[in-house]
């Protein structure tokens, strides 16, 4: 299959493209490297073998969308081009929602003119409402609780009402619980830009000494030590569930949504004294306040996504901890800074290919 995967340069995209390319599949990415560099789709080349082709462009520029889609023609499109950060959602709701929502609607617009109607979609479970009723189950009540969720809330709004329009196409909205990890090679992984937000990133750079200590906010929560629980899921397992997913629309039109979890939660205690064990030594932690607006405790059931897609979870808390700290100690500042101001995309792609030895860098 050839397929064309948005924001494929990020995170969870790169890991995608990965076993997409392992497994046989031809990658376009487009990505506006907003929040990823060229540098991970070259070491996805480096370890494929195939290199993914990478489309420079702005989901934001509909012209832009329509083109590539015109030009690639793929058979499927991955959409994980997006914003993510919660808390700047909330302080640029309107730049989240003109991301995110537009930019998506510009896609399926685009894809539709292409006649492309396969789709696989990065939702989140921070579209489900809070409830004490766990695990959370696929048709369990939704209600976002900021800008950022209620963006992906709102697009899954929208992919069911596309489905019910028009039957032919086939559409998989993908409920991602913590992404966490790196490739086990640690050739690539999540590269975060300032302080994380997010536990495991900080955990991982104060491991690796760029940070003094963890903080855990708030040890007061109902749950089994007090500090707040997730369902934590290793990024290779995430990816593997895209391309299972992409086989069933091969299969299937409408639309479905899977939760992507390992159906139990960790605690932030319990994370700490993982990511301790993988790097060698007891991390040091701070114990504060909740952090406002955090729940206690969550996690998926995965039963669907396991009877649907023959989809699992192989990896538990310590192979996420090791192989995060794998990527984390053999890139302690994340992939080098490029100044990609005025290379063109063919450029890029001679990198990418190795065609081309370095970019300029700006550290
Ligand atoms: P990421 O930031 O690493 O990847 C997103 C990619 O999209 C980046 O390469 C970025 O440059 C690109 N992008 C952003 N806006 C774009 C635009 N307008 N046009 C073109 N490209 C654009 O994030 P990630 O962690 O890999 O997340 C991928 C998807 O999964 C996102 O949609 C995110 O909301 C969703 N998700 C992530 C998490 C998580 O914790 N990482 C959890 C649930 C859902
Ligand atoms: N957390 C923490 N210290 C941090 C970051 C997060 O104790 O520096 C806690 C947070 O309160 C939550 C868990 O770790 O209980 C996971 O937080 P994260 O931001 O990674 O994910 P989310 O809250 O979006 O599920």
């Amino acid at each position: 299959m050839h397929v064309l995967v948005t924001g494929g340069a990020g995170y969870i995209g790169s890991h995608a493209a990965l076993l997409l390319l392992e497994a046989g599949h031809r990658v376009s990415v487009f990505d506006n490297l907003s929040n990823s560099s060229p540098e991970a789709l070259k070491r996805v080349h480096q370890m494929s073998g195939s290199a993914p082709e990478l489309f420079v462009g702005d989901l934001l520029d509909a012209d832009r969308v329509t083109e590539v889609l015109e030009i690639t023609k793929p058979d499927a499109v991955i959409h994980f081009g997006g914003l993510k950060a919660v808390g700047e959602s909330v302080e640029k709701p309107i730049t989240y929602y003109q991301n995110n929502v537009v930019g998506t609607l510009n896609l399926i617009t685009a894809m539709e003119s292409a006649q492309v109607k396969r789709l696989v979609f990065s939702s989140s479970a921070t579209v489900y409402a809070e409830s004490k009723e766990l695990p959370l189950v696929e048709n369990a009540q939704r209600d976002a609780s900021n800008p950022y969720g209620r963006t992906k809330l709102h697009i899954e709004q929208i992919l069911e009402d596309l489905a019910v329009s028009d039957p032919q196409w086939s559409i998989a909205i993908l409920r991602y619980f913590n992404p966490v990890g790196a490739h086990p090679s640690g050739n690539i992984g999540e590269d975060p830009q300032g302080i994380p937000n997010n536990l495991m990133p900080f955990i991982a750079q104060v491991a690796v000494g760029r940070r003094n200590e963890v903080r855990v906010f708030g040890t007061d929560y109902p749950t089994y030590d007090g500090t707040g629980v997730r369902d934590y899921i290793h990024v290779m397992d995430l990816a593997q569930g895209h391309l299972d997913a992409l086989g069933y629309l091969n299969q299937n039109t409408g639309q479905y949504v899977w939760n992507l979890g390992t159906g139990s939660g960790t605690s932030v205690l319990d994370v700490i004294g993982a990511f301790s064990r993988a790097c060698g030594r007891q991390l040091p932690y701070e114990l504060v306040d909740r952090r406002p607006g955090d729940i206690a405790e969550y996690y998926g059931d995965p039963t669907t996504a396991r009877l649907e897609l023959g989809w699992k979870a192989e990896r538990g808390i310590e192979e996420m901890a090791r192989d995060m700290w794998k990527w984390q100690s053999n890139n302690p500042s994340g992939y080098p800074d490029y100044d990609l101001e005025g290379i063109p995309e063919d450029e890029l792609n001679k990198f990418i290919r190795g065609a081309r030895e370095s970019l300029p860098e700006t550290k």
